[in-house]
């Protein structure tokens, strides 16, 4: 059994990532056209194929942390949406604070809470307020308390896809105080958030491939 972050596992996670975009883009695009401007699916969609290009290209000895850098770079290349530059440093920032050759659950757990704070430092957006960060940080949060108990990765995995998507779920009845949405006020009430749910999609991504 696989109980580290290596760039196999980072490769694998991304791709499923893309897999999964590619496979419900439309249901991300029909949550952001309730409450926003109906692209996060396409944008998201777009992002991640070129993502999946990109790691095509890497040589065979890239780190595991560069991987998740370069899908960052990538995002932030193409994608014109608000998602793209705030997933894009998640994984720039993520990456940036991997250890090479491969990380332990504590050491993967510490560099997503990096990225988070970058999505938190560029967004400003707290928990509470209707964004991809209302999935993020419960999932963040769980890995820390699986590597704290000393669980597998794979234990962990699973744990942060049913923290992330728990948090998605509870953005339906906020009220969203960032991004387009917070633009409805109280219309935007009633919705789940587009950003959370794929936030939720990439952490049940990775909960598929650390096994
Ligand atoms: P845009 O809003 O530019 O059309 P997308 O539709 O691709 O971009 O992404 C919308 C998602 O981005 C929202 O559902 C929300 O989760 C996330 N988002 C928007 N603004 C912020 C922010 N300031 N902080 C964190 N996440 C945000
Ligand atoms: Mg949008």
């Amino acid at each position: 059994m696989r109980n580290d972050f290596d760039q196999e596992l980072a490769l694998a996670w991304l791709r499923a990532a893309a897999a999964a975009v590619e496979q419900r883009h439309e249901e991300l695009t029909a949550l952001d056209t309730a409450i926003g401007d109906g692209d996060h699916g396409t944008n998201l969609r777009r992002g991640f194929a070129a993502v999946t290009a990109a790691l095509d290209e890497l040589p065979a000895d890239t780190p595991p942390g560069a991987v998740l850098t370069k899908a960052g770079s990538t995002l932030i290349a193409k994608v014109g949406g608000a998602s793209g530059p705030l997933f894009g440093s998640a994984l720039r920032s993520a990456g940036a604070a991997l250890p090479a050759p491969a990380a332990d659950l504590s050491a993967l757990a510490d560099a997503l809470r990096a990225g988070l704070v970058a999505v938190q430092k560029l967004g400003g957006a707290v928990v509470g307020d209707k964004t991809m960060v209302d999935a993020f940080e419960p999932a963040v949060a769980a890995l820390e308390r699986a590597a704290f108990d000393g669980f597998t990765l794979r234990e962990a995995g699973a744990l942060a896809a049913e923290a992330a998507e728990a948090g998605a779920r509870a953005t339906v009845p906020l009220r969203a105080r960032k991004g387009r949405a917070s633009y409805l006020g109280e219309r935007s009430e009633g919705h789940q958030d587009p950003g959370a749910t794929s936030t939720a999609l990439l952490f049940r991504a990775f909960a598929d491939v650390a096994r």
